[in-house]
């Protein structure tokens, strides 16, 4: 069962939106659980937060949650059945883990690998540990805490 970790950072558009429902079209024989970390929003429009909500619905295989939605950012499905959403990000873990143990996998273990978006571009990378990474589409630079969230300056160690 893979994981994925997906910062979303910027403005949630329809862009952005459907940016993010390719890459998932590419992922999506295999279930997965799929946290998305929207700590780095700046904004949502009615079309991003209502692409975001259909994710369950549309990848019906896949196990979703939503956390660290900021101050004043409103993802919520407007009254309809939408995506898990969690304050932070070890509730959205524990949700993600215990709504799917019939797969049997210990979750979000060390040294397991987890894919995490380019903050540039989208692109979808393989990652095992923190550190510097480069983007092989759009050669853009990357620091990778141990929380796996990104940050789009190459940090000094
Ligand atoms: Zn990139």
């Amino acid at each position: 069962m893979k994981e994925i970790i997906i910062n979303l950072q910027g403005d949630l558009d329809f862009k952005l939106g459907e940016a993010l429902l390719s890459k998932l079209e590419e992922l999506a024989e295999a279930p997965h659980r799929i946290l998305l970390d929207s700590a780095g929003l700046n904004s949502a429009t009615l079309e991003g937060a209502s692409i975001l909500n259909r994710l369950p619905e549309k990848f019906s295989n896949a196990k979703f949650a939503l956390c660290s939605v900021p101050d004043g950012i409103d993802l919520s499905a407007q009254g309809q059945k939408g995506i898990a959403v969690f304050p932070d990000r070890e509730s959205a873990k524990k949700f993600l883990i215990s709504s799917t143990s019939e797969f049997k996998d210990d979750g979000f273990s060390e040294g397991s690998s987890v894919l995490i978006n380019c903050p540039n571009c989208f692109h979808l990378l393989k990652v095992q540990t923190s550190g510097n990474y480069g983007c092989p589409v759009c050669g853009s630079k990357f620091f990778l805490t141990k929380e796996f969230r990104t940050a789009s300056f190459e940090r000094l160690l």
